[in-house]
């Protein structure tokens, strides 16, 4: 007998939903979360764009989130999954860093982590000048001369939040058109925010061991400069947490390959959210695969009987 019906691999709002559901449908359910429920909800400011809730705290909507999964009695096992095994047709092990746990199926839920420029400087000066997440680092950076890299979502929304930290707020994107959904670029054009596009960060440099400023390619003038900065915020993308599920095929990208269904390439285990190979990410299409994956992994353990 297997420890769970299902057993779900990650605390964000993929995780929490398919918790919620799975709990709901009488399966017995735990999620895997090695820190803290709620995933990167957690690390931003404000959501203004999960249906329903108007404007909303990260940290509040993740909190939501995980009240409604265990109220329908969802368990958090907080622990680190070391590796997974099969251990038969109808039973997967999860070997984890204080005991082992098993189940009928699977759900991977363990998102996606940033991307790093790859310049000089960059990873010398992390901590240091150098930060990936605004509402953790932001604070300290008030009033001082901040640059955000990245044309993504992320960087358009992380850089309205430091420009109510700071007037002095400069975006750079390597391109001449954002990545980002029109609503959040046209909400930082309307704040004091300065713009380099088709700009190439070539080095972050510091001085006395933190940021002093950053070195520029002007791809239009091929012009190389520096100018002074105090903080360097990198958006620029991110990269699946996959390496858990060896054995399930992945795209060129490594995102988990599902199907409408939420399915992977091996039965009995389903794949949502930022992990899986999906076209739009956000948090209301991670929890819609998180539903989806609850009920058809439900579906798959009535076909084991
Ligand atoms: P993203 O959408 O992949 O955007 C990454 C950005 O970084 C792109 O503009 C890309 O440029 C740039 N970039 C990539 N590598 C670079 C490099 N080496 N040097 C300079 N620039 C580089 O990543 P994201 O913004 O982190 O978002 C990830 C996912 O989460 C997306 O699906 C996004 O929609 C979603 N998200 C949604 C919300 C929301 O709706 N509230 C908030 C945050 C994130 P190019 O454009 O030239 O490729």
């Amino acid at each position: 007998m297997a420890d769970y019906d299902v057993l779900i691999v990650g605390g964000g709002p993929g995780g929490l939903a398919a918790g919620q559901y799975s709990a709901r449908a009488g399966r017995k359910t735990a999620i895997v979360e090695e820190m803290s429920c709620g995933g990167q909800t957690m690390i931003i400011d404000e959501i203004e764009n999960y249906p329903g809730l108007g404007q909303i705290l990260g940290f509040e909507l993740a909190q939501k989130f995980e009240e409604q999964a265990e109220k329908f009695g969802c368990e958090v096992i907080y622990d680190q999954v070391q590796s997974i095994e099969q251990t038969s047709d109808a039973e997967f092990k999860l070997n984890l860093f204080s005991s082992s746990v098993t189940a009928k199926a699977l759900i991977i839920a363990t998102g996606a982590k940033h991307k790093v420029l790859g310049v000089p400087g960059e990873e010398q000066l992390t901590g240091h000048g150098v930060s990936y997440c605004a509402t953790c680092d932001g604070p300290f950076f008030k009033g001082k001369k901040i640059l955000v890299c990245g044309g993504g979502d992320s960087a358009i929304q992380e850089a309205i939040y430091l420009s109510k930290l700071s007037d002095d707020v400069t975006v750079c994107h390597r391109r001449d058109a954002f990545r980002a959904q029109a609503g959040v670029v046209n909400k930082l054009k309307a704040t004091k925010a300065k713009f380099k596009m088709n700009q190439n960060v070539v080095s972050i440099n510091g001085t006395d061991g933190k940021v002093s400023s950053v070195t520029f390619l002007n791809k239009d003038t091929n012009e190389e400069y520096t100018e002074d900065f105090d903080g360097v915020f990198v958006f620029v993308g991110m990269e699946p947490k996959s390496d858990i599920v060896p054995m399930c095929e992945k795209d060129s990208a490594g995102y988990i390959v599902t199907d409408a269904t939420m399915k992977t390439s091996v039965k009995g285990i389903f794949a949502v959210g930022d992990v899986r190979n999906t076209p739009f990410r956000q948090i209301v299409t991670a929890a819609s695969d998180g539903a989806i994956a609850a009920h058809y992994a439900s579906e798959y353990i009535d076909s084991l009987k």
